[in-house]
């Protein structure tokens, strides 16, 4: 339905700014057209403020098309504007609505010739910018130079997108970010050159290209043109301004150069996306760039209950480098935050769930208002076995599913094919993780060991392949033989000892040159074995993961709604969201900070940055847990302490609500 504006636009009856504002919400939202900082703490209603200053030009007048609306996510500009829509009654679609690159992928599409693009361009995601890079590398030879030395073609896609996002040289990101490459940095320069070169060749951009043409149209281009562009639009609002890049940053700026209209809100509190090149010194630097603007601020949280806010504040007053900010509280008192210490993950996991399921049947809260935060994906992994046991829904929004993720799969294949030979697809996607195993060879050894027929003993067959193969292939059939013999020597251990062994012979140093996130999916992966260590069998495992797989997504009672999920997700991922209930886990020391964090301080104050952001993403109720002890699978069971940011916090030990758990006989 398209919605037409009859009346005069400043009759709108739905935009009754004194009962849905407060006082500071109006001064923003009424704010005369100039650069404008909103810097607020969490739940103070920034982003409903940003809302209704888009409702507000638009019922005084500005056609949707004139503004220019950045956000964290699509889906959270989807809700902005649907809101707008409902306060003003009329189409929003025109708005240009989204992430910075949703915009600048409109912008290009209309004016991208001026800036060398030609408007059927293709956008390659991140997947094909790395097979494009790894195409290249393959072109160059450089692909047989492949060593600890050399970078993967992910590496180098971080690399670049990195130096893009920050605006520096690429060879400045390599000396800081990349250290132990730096020895190649002219390799690599120049196989960035030719990235780019093939790219225009080809026609298409990558999402970091999509920032860039946006800035160069604006900047770069004869005045004329670019006034153009500019002249179409008359306000621009950004929401989570404190994780744009240094390039967002000056679209933003540039595009705001002619009418001056530029309203940015965000919390330097909850900046977490350094390691993606997201720069909070910007906002900070705004009124450097504005002298001509204005920093307004909003105190009152609408979020979270006193209690919750209590905690979330003396938190981040622990951060040196942070803007005081006084949040006053809204809401009525509730029940205080609680503190549990769990006897193991499985503890964890099955209080979690047990939890939920009270608040679900006994409190009739929506599974949908509940959610469980962690720091890192395999920090879900027992709490997402547990819920499928017990036919709980969940979504898990941090991405893809555990034991889905490239890595998990990648090791998970070699179990398959020792456990069922026939398993052909696993064969091969484990022989593809070896140096110099092509798609085809993997394929035609595959089904040579899936041969049901003529069985042959897989050692034999990795042996005959290393007689007949390219040197480098050659090394890894011996190289695989060897661990083969190792898994076969082992298999009495159990699973756990099964993943040990192929993670230390082969996929540590795979995982090492293929990702640029490597340590942390190593992390995933000593997750992994101390999860398999509960079973005894690489048969019971196994199944237990298919069953996973295929339960996925079950009800919890008849008539339940089949939208009603338990969302798990990231704390990254959950940024600007509420939930009335919230868990978050895994909170231990070594586990949330990571051990790497905890080295310097600017590293700690990012990290308790998340620990701020997850907090203040509850509203009535805050569930803080964390297993004491870790049943490491290849030592000794540790004793964990709780996490610093918790222990920081207890003085005067007023904060939390103490939960005992008490252990019923099986
Ligand atoms: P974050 O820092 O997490 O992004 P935020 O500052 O953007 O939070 P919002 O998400 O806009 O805050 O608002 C938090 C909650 O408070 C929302 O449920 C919102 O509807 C509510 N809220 C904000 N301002 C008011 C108000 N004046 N009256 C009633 N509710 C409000
Ligand atoms: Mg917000």
């Amino acid at each position: 339905m398209k919605y037409v504006l009859k009346s005069s636009p400043r009759r709108t009856p739905r935009l009754d700014f004194a009962a849905d504002l407060n006082a500071e919400q109006r001064a923003v939202v009424e704010a005369d057209p100039q650069p404008l900082l909103v810097v607020a703490g969490a739940g103070t209603g920034k982003t409903r403020t940003l809302t209704y200053r888009v409702a507000r030009l638009i019922a005084s007048g500005c056609p949707p098309s004139r503004i220019v609306l950045a956000t964290f996510t699509n889906r959270a500009a989807r809700e902005m504007i649907a809101r707008v829509q409902k306060l003003v009654a009329m189409d929003m679609r025109p708005c240009a609505a989204g992430t910075f690159h949703h915009v600048g992928n409109r912008l290009l599409r209309q004016y991208g010739e001026l800036v060398g693009i030609a408007p059927n361009f293709g956008i390659l995601d991140p997947e094909d910018c790395r097979d494009l890079l790894g195409s290249l590398l393959a072109e160059l030879g450089l692909d047989k130079l492949r060593s600890r030395r050399f970078p993967a073609a992910k590496v180098i896609f971080s690399m670049v997108s990195l130096a893009t996002g920050t605006k520096r040289p690429l060879e400045d990101v390599i000396r800081q970010r990349f250290d132990k490459f730096v020895d190649q940095t002219p390799t690599l320069v120049d196989l960035a050159r030719r990235y780019e070169a093939r790219k225009r060749k080809l026609n298409v951009v990558d999402f970091d290209d999509l920032l860039r043409g946006w800035h160069q149209l604006v900047t770069e281009t004869p005045v004329h043109r670019r006034e153009e562009v500019l002249g179409r639009f008359d306000h621009v609002l950004v929401d989570e301004y404190q994780d744009t890049n240094r390039l967002q940053g000056a679209i933003a700026d540039a595009m705001a150069e002619t009418h001056r209209s530029l309203t940015c809100v965000g919390d330097d509190a909850q900046s977490i996306y350094d390691f993606r090149g997201a720069d909070v010194s910007q906002m900070l630097a705004f009124r450097e760039r504005h002298p001509d603007g204005q920093v307004l601020s909003l105190t009152q949280n609408y979020r979270s209950t006193p209690e919750i806010l209590a905690l979330a504040n003396r938190s981040i007053a622990h951060n040196q480098e942070q803007h005081p900010k006084a949040l006053r509280t809204t809401r009525r008192a509730g029940p205080r935050p609680a503190l549990l210490a769990l006897r193991d993950v499985y503890q964890q996991a099955e209080f979690v769930a047990q939890r939920v399921l009270e608040l679900h049947h006994e409190h009739g809260t929506a599974l949908r208002e509940m959610v469980a935060l962690y720091r890192s994906h395999a920090h879900s992994l027992e709490l997402q076995v547990e819920l499928t046991r017990r036919n709980i829904p969940f979504v898990v929004r941090s991405g893809t599913r555990f034991f889905e993720q490239a890595h998990i799969k990648d090791v998970i294949a070699f179990l398959r094919a020792r456990n069922n030979p026939r398993d052909e697809l696993a064969w091969s996607r484990m022989l593809q993780l070896w140096p110099g195993v092509g798609t085809q060879t993997a394929a035609r050894l595959a089904q040579r060991l899936s041969d049901d027929a003529h069985p042959v003993p897989a050692r034999n067959a990795f042996a005959e392949t290393a007689r007949s193969g390219q040197p480098r292939a050659r090394e890894s059939m011996q190289r695989l033989s060897t661990l083969w013999a190792a898994l076969e020597a082992a298999a009495g251990a159990g699973p756990a000892e099964e993943i040990r062994l192929i993670i230390e012979t082969h996929y540590a140093e795979y995982a090492d040159r293929n990702f640029p996130n490597a340590p942390a999916r190593r992390e995933d992966l000593d997750n992994l074995a101390r999860f398999a260590a509960r079973y005894e069998s690489g048969t019971a495992l196994l199944s237990e993961l298919a069953l996973l797989e295929g339960m996925v997504g079950q009800t919890v009672g008849p008539g339940a709604d089949p939208d009603d999920k338990l969302v798990l997700s990231t704390i990254h991922q959950a940024k600007g969201l509420e939930w009335p209930q919230c868990f978050v886990l895994w909170l231990a020391n070594g586990k949330f900070p990571t051990p790497r964090s905890q080295r310097t301080t600017k590293d700690m104050e990012e990290e308790r940055r998340l620990f701020y952001v997850a907090a203040t993403r509850a509203a009535d109720e805050l569930y803080l847990c964390y297993p004491t002890l870790d049943d490491a699978h290849d030592g000794p069971v540790r004793l964990m302490r709780p996490s610093p940011f918790l222990a920081e916090i207890d003085h005067p030990p007023d904060v939390f609500e103490r939960w005992e758990i008490e252990e019923t006989p099986p």
